[in-house]
């Protein structure tokens, strides 16, 4: 039996909570598992390593302080902007964005036509449980290892997945 090591495939079913309130952010459960090359840096860092030497069901839960997720709040990403920005949109609290920039949110909407939105990832600066069972694990080919990403069966890169392939025109 293969067990989760650099240069093989996972594929897990995982539930992410906050450990201080409970609250699930995301979960694989209903849809598709997730299918990752281990080793490549493709997930946050602490999720990998607290999954080396599983095996294909096993369950595995830990906590991942900020630093080994998504790393701390940086309170240089939180700017204020001018509420004119939005254009047509009405700026509320909580509100995600996508922009040149990547997602910011909208944190706080001032009385002086300011807004202030925050750049950093949404689960920046929290610690994050996870549940995760392991569905299965495989070697990697020689393919999925010099592109750095996973391929479908025949070792031919699923389009549907990944943009990274066609970036590098790989496949
Ligand atoms: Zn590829």
């Amino acid at each position: 039996m293969t067990e989760i090591k650099k240069n093989t495939v996972a594929t897990v079913h995982y539930t992410g909570t906050l450990p201080d309130s409970g609250e699930e952010f995301d979960s694989s459960l209903g849809r598709e598992p997730l299918t990752f090359l281990v080793g490549q840096k493709q997930m946050i860092p602490g999720f990998e390593r607290e999954l080396m030497g599983a095996n294909a069901g096993d369950k595995v839960e830990f906590t991942l302080s900020a630093k080994d997720a998504y790393g701390e709040h940086n309170p240089e990403a939180v700017q204020k902007v001018p509420l004119d920005m939005f254009g047509d949109i009405k700026p509320e609290i909580g509100m995600t964005l996508m922009t040149d920039l990547g997602p910011i949110r909208v944190s706080e909407v001032g009385d002086d036509s300011t807004v202030t939105v925050d750049f950093n990832h949404a689960l920046a600066g929290k610690s994050l449980t996870f549940n995760v069972e392991v569905v299965e694990v495989r070697e990697a080919t020689e393919g999925e290892i010099s592109h750095g990403h996973v391929h479908g069966p025949g070792d031919v890169h699923e389009q549907k997945s990944e943009k990274t392939c066609n970036d590098d025109g790989c496949c």
